[in-house]
């Protein structure tokens, strides 16, 4: 396994602009780009594309989507709206897919807030088809359950997945947020086996964090068993990038170039002798 089966989110090397991504992911050889939305503010998406293939990089998904929750109803159409526009944006661009971010409202149920994600999704479901674009819910740590996403498990986003059941929803599984579920081997097999497994992020999991969001390991920094979750993907038939995304205000604070080596290294010494 080389670099090629890795890509980078924009995010985890923050400080640079898309081009500097573009151009630096292919040099140090990565496989392929996920492209958080920030970065192409007052570009034209599809010039952009044009750049990703060009420098050999695939495009594995647009980040993000979602949000659809709101106790204003006004609010959840306006989301809905908003993520059609990201649907477009993707097409432009060229991505397959867009990762979505559920959300969580403060003061609503759980189950209140599921069911308007659900609500959400299916609304968009006439732009999934007309675009070809594929939506990739994804669940996260249980820690941002109040105001980032009520899918906070790979069970919980396996059981919304299958509920909306069409061929263009899946799941993105990001190890950050599920590592520590009992019987995430099986949920990976699930998802994998109703055709649902979109994407796979990699990070590590620091217990002392400084910043419940901005404080994410590198790989090795932290305790998930990474190499175990890697196995379970092969084993479930997973063959697409394994894509590197880490927010970090510490990561993002250093020499940027000399971040992706250690990224690059992280790479191979923790999945590169496994085949
Ligand atoms: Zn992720």
């Amino acid at each position: 396994m080389s670099l090629e089966k890795f890509a980078v989110h924009t995010i985890t090397t923050k400080p640079w602009s898309l081009d500097e991504c573009i151009e630096n992911y292919a040099r140090q050889g990565f496989g392929g780009i996920s492209v958080w939305r920030d970065t192409l503010v007052g570009r034209d998406p599809a010039a952009a594309g044009r750049k990703i293939a060009d420098a050999g990089l695939s495009l594995v998904s647009l980040v993000r989507g979602g949000f659809f929750t709101a106790a204003d109803p006004a609010a959840r159409k306006a989301a809905i709206e908003e993520n059609r526009a990201v649907l477009r944006e993707a097409a432009a661009l060229g991505a397959p897919a867009v990762v979505l971010v559920c959300g969580a409202t403060p003061g609503q149920l759980p189950l209140e807030n599921i069911a308007q994600i659900e609500e959400g999704i299916e609304a968009l479901l006439p732009e999934v088809e007309r675009t070809g674009v594929r939506l990739s819910i994804e669940p996260l740590h249980p820690m941002y359950a109040a105001d980032r996403s009520a899918i906070v498990s790979l069970r919980d986003a396996n059981a919304l997945a299958a509920t909306i059941d069409h061929p263009l929803v899946g799941i993105a599984m990001d190890v950050f947020h599920v590592w520590w579920e009992s019987d995430l081997e099986c949920q990976i097999q699930r998802c994998a086996e109703a055709g649902r497994l979109h994407a796979y992020h990699i990070c590590d999991f620091k217990p002392a964090f400084s910043d419940p969001l901005n404080d994410r390991g590198l790989m090795g920094e932290g305790v998930i068993p990474l190499r175990t979750i890697d196995d379970w993907m092969q084993a479930a038939g997973f063959n697409g990038l394994a894509e590197v995304e880490i927010f970090s205000h510490q990561w993002w604070a250093c020499d940027q170039h000399e971040y992706l080596q250690k990224i690059a290294a992280a790479c191979r010494s923790i999945y590169q002798e496994q085949a």
